[in-house]
């Protein structure tokens, strides 16, 4: 295996390098050679060497640059050198990251992590947490331990009786609720449409004056970073209101979680540790390879009764955290350990640099547009920034253009009926020289586009 793996290691190497020189975006011909893919299934073995030469030679080039430091669609991180290579590391291990009896480093090392986190997050040191693929399926977790425990003390076991002729849950949402949110609620049987939503203000907030007045099982959901604007409801104030009259508060914080641990922006987020359970993210702003999810839930036991799985030949016994009894997956790999990874190599002050620098340059995008007469859409309190240049057409014309020309990428909106290009500035490679290089990119192609 040895040349193998010191091949992919070099080719995985150039790749990276070649990111700061290449197109953004797979070029026209890069995608076009895709077909070659496109064979009969191979009769016979072919050697290791020639399966990953090819997936190098074709699919490489067809990959968009997300590693890259000029990516800025949706809210996506690179991976961070540390966590790259204990990734790799990892999947050597190859272990089943269920039980601790099965893989013992592994849950041994994703507990500190947990544990890590909590304190980076400033969340209760007392909550379960979960290591899962994003947090689409950390909401799903954590709004099923928000079900078990409103319905638990209403006397009803939804665990085992599901939720036929169950006590009714009333769910509250934001206008601007995201759509995973709303997909977990429709898994759990909740209702994507069966909610009370929530109207909110210019930035996409709850507007926590307009919660009804709350009675019976009551899981409200509040976002911690709008994937337009950065911003974030105010959910102490909701927290309050809400634990007055016993309903749980479940936060959706896929990448504003992180605003908690850079100095500048924590204020953003305050009162986030009084809610009950949060979903976020470690394949945003912490810069982790994909993917990697995360769910926390303040009362473990809560998290526990709604995953835990017994079997016979498992061996759920054991002296230490099953991590399955936390997770909606029973076999998985260890994702956990690269989120060590990253915590263990950056450190407090270089998690908060990340986030602080990020934020400082999605700013700089805004002055910068600003000052050559485009409008910025969005208050920019965290890494997201709106442009409109101008009527929607020309918006939609000049953000192809700019996907095209290669120097950068950023995607399109719609904030508030207004179309958009969104900037979204999330990965720890970009540097103030890409943030300049891409405004200027972004400037000369919009004056340029008829
Ligand atoms: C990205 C995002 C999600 C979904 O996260 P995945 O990792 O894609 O599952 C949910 N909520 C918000 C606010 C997000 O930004």
């Amino acid at each position: 295996m040895q040349p193998l793996l010191a091949d992919a290691a070099a080719r995985a190497t150039r790749y990276l390098v070649d990111l700061e020189t290449r197109p953004v975006a797979p070029t026209p011909d890069a995608l076009a050679a895709l077909e070659s893919f496109n064979t009969a299934l191979p009769e016979n073995p072919s050697a290791p060497a020639a399966t990953l030469r090819l997936l190098d030679e074709l699919g490489s080039p067809a990959t968009m640059g997300m590693a890259g430091p000029r990516f800025f669609g949706f809210v996506i991180g690179g991976a961070l050198p540390a966590t790259l290579a204990a990734n790799w590391l990892t999947t050597a291990w190859d272990q089943n990251a269920v039980l601790y009896r099965a893989s013992p480093g592994v849950a041994f090392i994703e507990q500190v992590a947990l544990r890590w986190l909590l304190e980076i997050l400033r969340l209760p040191p007392s909550c379960g947490g979960a290591f899962v693929t994003g947090a689409t399926v950390a909401n799903l977790t954590a709004l099923a331990a928000a079900r078990h425990t409103v319905l638990a003390r209403a006397g009803w076991n939804v665990e085992a009786d599901g939720l036929f002729g169950a006590p009714a849950i009333t769910v509250i949402v934001g206008g601007e609720i995201h759509p995973s949110v709303s997909k977990s609620l429709g898994i759990l049987g909740l209702g994507r449409s069966r909610v009370v939503k929530i109207p909110v203000d210019e930035q996409g907030r709850m507007i926590s004056e307009q919660l009804p007045p709350i009675s019976g099982p009551t899981i409200i959901c509040v976002q911690a970073g709008n994937v337009n604007t950065g911003a974030i409801d105010p959910v102490g104030e909701i927290c309050r209101l809400a634990h007055a009259a016993g309903a749980w508060v479940h936060v959706d914080g896929a990448f504003g979680l992180w605003a908690v641990a850079a100095p500048s922006r924590a204020h953003l987020a305050a009162g986030i540790a009084d809610a009950d359970s949060w979903a976020t993210d470690a394949h945003k702003w912490l810069n982790v390879p994909y993917d990697s999810g995360l769910a926390f839930v303040r009362d473990a036991h809560a998290l526990q009764a709604a995953m835990a799985i017994t079997a016979e030949y498992l061996p759920t016994q054991s002296e230490f955290r099953n991590p399955a009894d936390f997770t909606p997956e029973l076999s998985r790999r260890a994702r956990g350990v690269d989120v060590w990874a990253a915590l263990h190599s950056l450190g407090r002050s270089g998690i908060a640099q990340i986030i602080e620098s990020n934020c400082s340059h999605a700013r700089r995008f805004a002055e910068r547009l600003t000052a050559a007469g485009y409008e910025i859409l969005n208050d920019v309190v965290l890494n997201q920034v709106l442009v409109s240049f101008g009527e929607s057409e020309r918006t939609k014309r000049i953000i192809a253009a700019i996907q095209a020309d290669g120097t950068c990428w950023a995607g399109l909106t719609v904030w508030q009926g207004k179309t958009a290009m969104r900037i979204s500035v999330s990965s720890w490679r970009t540097t103030e020289a890409d943030v300049e290089a891409s405004v200027t990119a972004m400037i000369r192609v919009a004056q340029a586009t008829r």
